[in-house]
């Protein structure tokens, strides 16, 4: 989820119809990675073996598999660990504490993602779509309209990256491990369903059938496809859940959030609502402040109000500063403005947390994930 203006970037691919990604190792389940290696000829420990390497020891690289005969490493990894993320460019910011990769697809398409290593915490925001089609007018990946869904590979292979340079110490502060994956780069999760949820199963699974990850620490965030969140509440698996209201009446909402002519505030509000009482989890209501659009006081009342008329102690305000973007008509609130927001959503009890803005400088704050490569 994305949620500040930038230039369009006229070197992204066109939208239409692509091509799938190759087949890679992470798109398939265990039982499926064991029948893949016995077609292949090979013993069915080997499968165990390769997940290892994998999701243990964070390497695609036959020289690293020395366990493995010789003969069999490099036609497994040529059948089974495609490539399928380029790094076309890196950026650091605070201290190198941030790092933004643009990535090219096998087909050309371009995803970023994010990862922010904080004093107790390492986490990495993940594209789950080239490009988005939910276009909203604020935000720069909205622009871009969809070029097409990642497979579940392409997701977790960015997870794998930024927990493997995490482990090698790349990112200043001494090696350590990656804690948290926020599904809020690129894309709407949710429009994407069985290819997210796909990684969070390989996100959480056990090592070494999967990165062994807390549920809680794995963050989907959606603007409120009220069915698929309904859906997601089922499936047992208690990820944050993180909606992107951005304004509490469906007059505003509907401008700033197009879906939300299909899935009103109070259908979304409900779902969210539902999502709490089947996980425990409480859900993050991500509200980007932007100055004179969404920022009055009253909205602030009117959202305490709404989220109160559903009970205690089951959300979590999050504003977030939008980038200021001075003469754009989607620019920050005034700090006195932004200040007020969030005392009268505390006043009404709701837990409000202004969130960091991590990464603003280079464009890799929410909002401005647009694949820019100039
Ligand atoms: S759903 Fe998120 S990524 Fe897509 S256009 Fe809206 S704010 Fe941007």
């Amino acid at each position: 989820m994305t949620t500040t203006p930038v230039a369009l970037n006229l070197s992204t691919p066109a939208r239409g119809a692509r091509g799938k990604p190759p087949k890679h190792f992470a798109d398939l389940t265990p039982a499926e990675r064991v029948a893949k290696v016995v077609e292949l000829g090979e013993k069915p420990l080997r499968a165990k073996q390769l997940a290892t390497h994998y999701f243990s020891h964070l390497t695609s690289d036959p020289s690293a598999m020395t366990d493995l005969p010789a003969s069999s490493r490099d036609a497994l990894v040529e059948a089974m660990f495609p490539e399928l993320l380029t790094p076309a460019r890196t950026l650091r910011a605070d201290g190198g504490t941030t790092v933004k990769t643009l990535w090219h697809l096998f087909d050309g398409a371009k995803v970023e993602s994010v990862l922010m290593r904080y004093a107790n915490r390492s986490t990495l925001c993940v594209s789950s779509q080239a490009g988005c089609g939910m276009a909203c007018p604020f935000c720069a990946t909205g622009q871009l309209g969809l070029t097409r869904n990642l497979s579940p590979a392409e997701i977790i292979e960015q997870v794998r990256s930024a927990a493997r340079s995490l482990a090698a110490g790349e990112v200043p502060g001494g090696d350590t491990r990656l804690s948290n994956v926020v599904f809020m780069g690129m894309g709407e999760p949710l429009a994407n369903y069985k290819t997210v949820m796909a990684t969070v199963r390989a996100l959480t699974a056990p090592t070494p059938e999967g990165f062994g990850m807390s549920a809680r620490n794995i963050t989907v965030s959606t603007v409120g496809l009220a069915p698929a969140m309904d859906r997601l509440a089922a499936e047992g698996i208690p990820v944050t859940l993180a909606l992107s209201l951005h304004a509490p009446d469906d007059e505003l909402r509907s401008e700033l959030v197009p879906m939300n002519e299909k899935f009103s505030v109070k259908q979304v509000l409900d779902s969210a609502r539902r999502y709490f009482e089947a996980t425990g989890r409480r859900v993050s209501i991500e509200y980007a402040l932007m100055r004179d659009i969404n920022d009055q006081a009253w909205r602030a009342d009117l959202l305490g109000t709404e989220l109160n008329r559903r009970g205690r102690g089951w959300v979590h305000c999050n504003p977030i500063p939008l980038n200021p973007t001075p003469g754009s008509k989607w620019t920050a609130s005034d700090p006195a403005v932004e200040a007020e927001f969030v005392a009268r959503l505390r006043a009404h009890g709701i837990p409000t947390t202004v969130r960091d803005t991590r990464g603003s400088d280079i464009d890799g704050a929410c909002g401005q994930l647009a694949a820019e490569e100039d």
